[in-house]
Parts: C-alpha cells; sequence; structure tokens
C-alpha cells in the first residue's frame, strides 16, 4: 500500500515530472509511445502516470502482493480480477466503460484494446496534428483517473461512477491542459 501512496504523490508533483520529462524523454525518441506520453498539452502529471504505465511500472496489486506487501491482487475497481497494468488498461469493466465514453464524447472510431494500442494508433492515425493532441491528453488524462480512482477505493471505500471519473479526466484536460497552451474553447 505505501508503495501505492508514494507513486501517487510523486505522480501529483508537477515539478518533479517536468524535470523528470526532460530526462527520460532522450532514451524514449524511439519508442512509439513517446510522442504521445509526452504530447505538449498532456498535464505533466497525466503524462507521468501515463508513462509509468506503460512502461508497467505502477505498483499494481498483483506487483505488490508478488513482492509479499499484500495478501490479495484483487482489482480495486472490479474485484473479479487480477489488478495488472494489462487488466487496469482496459480489460477491466470499469476502466473499459470509461474509455468507452471518452471515445464515444469524441467520436473517435478506433479498435482499442490496452494502452498501447491506443498509443500506437494516436501515433499512426491519419489525422489532424490537433486531433491527435486532443486525444493524447484524454487518453493522459483517463489513465491518471483510472488510477486515482482505484486509490479512492484504497483509502476511503469510495468508487467513483466512472461518468465523474469522465469528467473530472476531461475538465482537468480541456482546462488544465490544452486551453491553456492552446488558448481554444
Ligand atoms: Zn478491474
Amino acid at each position: 500500500m505505501n508503495s501505492r501512496i508514494i507513486t501517487l504523490k510523486l505522480a501529483s508533483a508537477e515539478s518533479i515530472a517536468s524535470n523528470g520529462c526532460k530526462m527520460i524523454i532522450g532514451d524514449l525518441e524511439s519508442e512509439h509511445w513517446a510522442e504521445t506520453v509526452w504530447a505538449r498539452s498532456n498535464i505533466p502529471k497525466h503524462s507521468f502516470m501515463y508513462w509509468m504505465a506503460i512502461q508497467d511500472r505502477l505498483k499494481t496489486r498483483s506487483m505488490l502482493k508478488k513482492m509479499g506487501i499484500l495478501d490479495t491482487e484483487d482489482c480495486l475497481l472490479c474485484g473479479m480480477h487480477e489488478e495488472n497494468i494489462r487488466h487496469l488498461f482496459f480489460d477491466c469493466v470499469y476502466s473499459r466503460k470509461c474509455l468507452e465514453q471518452v471515445k464515444n464524447w469524441l467520436g473517435w472510431q478506433a479498435n482499442i484494446n490496452n494502452l498501447p494500442s491506443a498509443s500506437r494508433w494516436i501515433n499512426r492515425a491519419k489525422i489532424t496534428r490537433f486531433k491527435k493532441i486532443i486525444y493524447a491528453a484524454l487518453l493522459a488524462g483517463l489513465v491518471y483517473n483510472i488510477w486515482r480512482c482505484g486509490n479512492e477505493v484504497l483509502w476511503y471505500q469510495k468508487l467513483e461512477k466512472p461518468e465523474i471519473s469522465i469528467v473530472n479526466c476531461c475538465y482537468q484536460t480541456c482546462f488544465g491542459g490544452i486551453k491553456c497552451r492552446w488558448h481554444v474553447f
């Protein structure tokens, strides 16, 4: 549990994320997802969480159980499956619902099963650069908010409805990232 808390605190520290970007991005230029993870309109703490997730560095419950820290590896969001990165993004019924709602909201028609495939799709799609930036920012916000929801369950035994998570995600992304950097809306 402590590891998970530490991870969230790190993710919340935008200054750390910003400095981390500069150190890390040089090594990622050849990765297909680097452009999406570090897209200019992403909120830094969202990018950092996205980067942790896509590299399987988040301290999931499956990982914590293997380390002997937890006795159970059940997903905090659905309680039905082992909580690992693949399940969280986006095999879980909860996160899948969130992803589908974001896709519907954007009119984003793509067959996406997991985080790498979503990142790859954004990177390779023949769409405008502005659309790519919007998709990347919302995907990063989604990853951050899904992880945050798991922590809410852990600390407060309260699971937000997917709709609330999505509103948070879109609000933070649009008003915290895209609006400030692109002066839109
Ligand atoms: Zn689940």
